[in-house]
């Protein structure tokens, strides 16, 4: 059998994580990846650093590329010996010409696979608290297109079922409506909108058949949105669970350790990178062995540390006479992974906390290596430095700032500031945090940059496997 060239993929219906594992899988190994307009950059994240990412923007109206380009890019790139994955919303095959991409592939002789992904039809009622089916109310679901091929001006097939969601619809639901009670729906049929499912801003309408469209004229509706119509509607009051959720802007680089906190919504104001270290700096990565201690206070300060002590032909072996400090459990087994067994853990994060952990070790005229971020907290070496340690600082990397993807601060409860530099880097972007928005951090020196700026921010527990 030849090799798969073309893997249509579903991406899911917004929600990063609910893409599958085996979508995920091809994602990260693909060479080109053309996508949607509904596909998240969260998302295309996960792809190779060097992967081409293609947009080609399918929307209802609007195309960037019409389909038999699109097509026939699919092939062009297979055809050139890349591995190709065609990103789309959902899943690939509902009203996703994930059928006619598969057969341009088959008419030009290419072996492709389909990853079927989750479709809004279905999550986005169940994130609103819908289930579209339920043994007390209803045993059949039917999923219909508000929207049809162009120059196919037929009525929209209304079928009976006791669950109907309506796709592509947000146009034409006036006429879907309208089409809904000729056809025998009575006018105190449920309905429901949910836009942008999934998502942290989704938002849920609801209303009768005849009551709906007045809702929609003090809020109107947003795309992309599902309609979903039947009894099970009236289930959402007692199911609702997400928008209980608290929605947590993260603003730092690891986001994976917080989602027990609510839904994250990341948007990394902030990256590391590595700094120069050129003359007096690499003279002392190399002479790193003769300090008695060396500190870590982060987990990019040890990652970028060994880079550059690799990078300088040394490795662990060179610290037989060195003793190591890191702060948390999770540092302490990223020090592990470059062979070295860390000889202090401060369980507290903060430099109060090291400090404290150093109470009872007497460093009196010791020599202390501080692998650290360009700007970071004073306390740390003044502390250790009226303890008698003589303390160096030496930079590995800096943290800079980044654009970010957008983000509807109205649909935010809480902003977790992960360092200085998020707190730094948010009010030069958003200048003050809305009132109706808690704002969080990890530890006093950032509750102290905050403070500079007028945020009052809470600080929390860090999980204990947490890195910022
Ligand atoms: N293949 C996709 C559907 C593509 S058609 C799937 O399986 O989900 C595009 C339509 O999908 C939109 O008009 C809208 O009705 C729906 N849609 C896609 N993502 C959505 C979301 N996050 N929330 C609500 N509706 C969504």
């Amino acid at each position: 059998m030849s090799r798969t060239n073309v893997f249509l993929v579903g991406a899911g219906p917004g929600d990063k994580e609910l893409i599958t594992l085996k979508g995920l899988k091809i994602l990260s190994q693909a060479d080109v990846i053309l996508y949607d307009h509904l596909i998240s950059n969260e998302l295309l994240a996960c792809a190779k650093e060097d992967a081409e990412k293609i947009f080609v923007g399918k929307r209802a109206s609007h195309h960037t590329l019409p389909q038999e380009q699109i097509n026939a890019l699919i092939v062009q790139k297979a055809k050139a010996g890349k591995m190709v994955v065609r990103l789309k919303g959902g899943d690939c095959c509902l009203f996703g010409r994930g059928g006619e991409e598969a057969q341009a592939c088959r008419d030009a002789g290419l072996a492709f696979e389909v990853v079927p992904g989750i479709t809004s039809a279905l999550a986005a009622p169940c994130y609103a608290g819908i289930p579209p089916t339920h043994r007390d109310f209803t045993s059949d679901v039917a999923i219909v297109t508000g929207h049809r091929k162009k120059g196919d001006d037929r009525p929209i097939d209304i079928p009976r079922a006791g669950t109907v969601i309506f796709l592509m619809s947000v146009a034409n639901i006036a006429n879907i409506i309208q089409s809904l009670l000729e056809a025998g729906y009575p006018g105190d049929t449920k309905i429901a909108a949910i836009e942008r499912g999934t998502c942290y801003n989704q938002r849920v309408l609801k209303g009768t058949l005849d009551n709906f469209l007045n809702t929609l004229k003090d809020t109107p509706l947003r795309t992309p949105a599902v309609f979903i119509i039947g009894k099970v509607v009236e289930l959402q009051e007692q199911l609702d669970w997400f928008s209980k959720k608290p929605r947590i802007l993260h603003l730092g680089i690891h986001p994976e350790h917080y989602s027990h906190l609510g839904t994250i919504v990341h948007r990394p104001i902030i990256e590391c990178v590595e700094s120069d270290t050129t003359g007096p700096m690499t003279e002392t990565i190399r002479h790193a062995g003769q300090y008695d201690w060396i500190i870590f206070t982060s987990g990019n300060g040890i990652r970028f540390f060994f880079k550059k002590l690799y990078a300088a032909g040394l490795d662990a072996r060179i610290f037989s006479n060195t003793k190591f400090a890191v702060i948390g459990q999770a540092s302490a087994e990223q020090l592990m992974e470059f062979g070295i067994k860390a000889d202090l853990c401060a369980a507290v994060e903060s430099s109060a906390g090291l400090l404290d952990a150093f109470a009872n070790i007497d460093i009196a005229g010791l020599s202390i290596l501080l692998p650290q971020a360009e700007v970071s907290s004073p306390d740390l070496p003044e502390g250790l430095s009226k303890n008698g340690a003589k303390v160096e600082k030496l930079v590995v990397y800096q943290t800079i700032e980044k654009e970010i993807d957008d983000v509807d601060l109205d649909y935010i409860d809480q902003i977790l500031f992960t360092s200085g530099s998020t707190v730094r880097a948010f009010v030069k972007k958003f200048a003050s945090v809305p009132e109706h928005i808690q704002a969080m951090c990890l530890g006093v020196p950032t509750q102290t940059t905050a403070k500079q700026y007028n945020i009052n921010a809470k600080i929390i527990e860090k999980d204990p496997d947490a890195e910022s």
